[in-house]
């Protein structure tokens, strides 16, 4: 073809224009290990677009994910609430319809989804893994729980301590949850919504074997809501699936195998934030030995994007350490380590007990840990 040169001048300027938008359209990754047998997929399962109260087409979505490093995600409007109806028709499957396909591009799982909204209780559910949204729109909210249950969907409680509908914040249970529970309908809570963590749902989804959630519930586009190029984050449901697909995230939430990283706290169980934390964090040893009580300096690197507070659990007999120490998400800090004047020339290994007082392995529990380090001394 030949090219003349108006044509060839258009060219440049529309290069231009395009690199110029492509400028900043990047993934950052979310920098959470995975742990044996299993991948640590981020997901987010609850979120608006136009067709109910959102403020965002629904391709946007997908988009938003996979610049915030996101492997999945749910699109879940209302069923019952839809303002923007006299300019869009309902149509309960179609913002998914809309978000599927440039996920696909971007290879973000999207996920069918809606959320049943109903007073408390039982409140607010979303339920996700749907084949088809439309089938939830019923009088009575029982028969759309039974409507989405009969399709297999994985269905959870939303913002139990909305103050919507809680106005003192605080989750309670009602017999309806029960109920829900007892038909197998319910499955899990989510922790955190938006910026809210629920200690009541976290001990209930202890207590009761759900799963739990960790979910942003945007409505706007998400940097209005989440400063995301400060470093902030929305909400995320780490997921521990066998394989990076829709069917490996669903098989993962039905089976409990889930962790909450919200702000700069993770919530879980122990069985998946202690594989994580020995994956994230690393101790270098001191150089050096320590003289009567002298100090030295070992180096902790954290690994992982998500800081690890230390509180001291304990002591040792030989040496004391720091009482509280973080080390923030991928970075490397100092230890100081000092002798009492106690310990006789040789090397020895102390193990150094620590609580992870962000890592939370139950409502104000942290996650009990314990740093081996090896340490030698000279002859005082
Ligand atoms: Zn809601
Ligand atoms: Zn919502």
């Amino acid at each position: 073809m030949r090219i003349d040169r108006p044509t060839a001048v258009l060219a440049i300027l529309l290069a231009g224009v395009v690199s110029l938008h492509a400028h900043g359209r990047y993934r950052t990754p979310v920098r959470i290990p995975d742990i044996p047998g299993y991948l640590t997929l981020k997901c987010d399962f609850h979120m608006h677009t136009v067709f109910s109260d959102g403020k965002v087409w629904p391709d946007v979505r997908a988009e938003e994910a996979w610049r915030e490093g996101l492997d999945a995600i749910a699109i879940t409007d209302h069923i019952e609430y839809q303002p923007h109806k006299a300019d869009l028709p309902t149509n309960h499957n179609r913002s998914y319809e809309i978000a599927k396909p440039a996920g696909d591009t971007l290879q973000v799982i999207v996920i069918r989804g809606s959320e049943i909204t109903r007073s408390m209780p039982p409140g607010h559910l979303n339920a996700i893994f749907l084949k088809d949204a439309s089938k939830l729109e019923t009088k009575n909210w029982r028969d759309a729980v039974k409507a989405a249950q009969d399709q297999g969907a994985f269905i959870f409680w939303n913002h139990p301590g909305w103050t919507g509908q809680q106005p003192d914040g605080v989750a309670r249970w009602y017999d309806e949850h029960t109920e829900l529970l007892q038909q197998g309908a319910l499955k899990g809570i989510e922790v955190v919504n938006t910026r809210s963590y629920y200690p009541e749902a976290h001990r209930w989804c202890l207590e009761k074997k759900l799963t739990m959630l960790s979910n942003s519930d945007i409505h706007a586009p998400l940097n209005l809501d989440f400063d995301v190029h400060e470093g902030d984050h929305r909400p995320i449901t780490l997921v521990f699936a066998r394989e990076r697909t829709a069917e490996g995230v669903r098989e993962a939430l039905f089976n409990r195998r889930t962790a909450v990283y919200s702000g700069e706290m993770l919530v879980g169980e122990e069985r998946f934030l202690r594989p994580i934390f020995e994956r994230s964090l690393v101790l270098i040893p001191p150089t050096g030995r320590i003289k009567g009580k002298g100090r030295v300096y070992a180096q902790l690197r954290n690994e992982s994007e998500v800081p690890i507070t230390l509180k001291a659990a304990g002591k040792v007999n030989g040496v004391t350490f720091p009482g509280e120490l973080t080390v923030p998400g991928l970075k490397t800090v100092l230890f100081e380590i000092r002798g009492t004047g106690t310990m006789r020339e040789g090397e020895r290994t102390f193990r150094l007990p620590y609580e992870v007082t962000n890592w939370l392995v139950e409502p104000e529990k942290g996650l009990r840990v314990e740093l081996p380090v090896a340490v030698r001394f000279a002859n005082p």
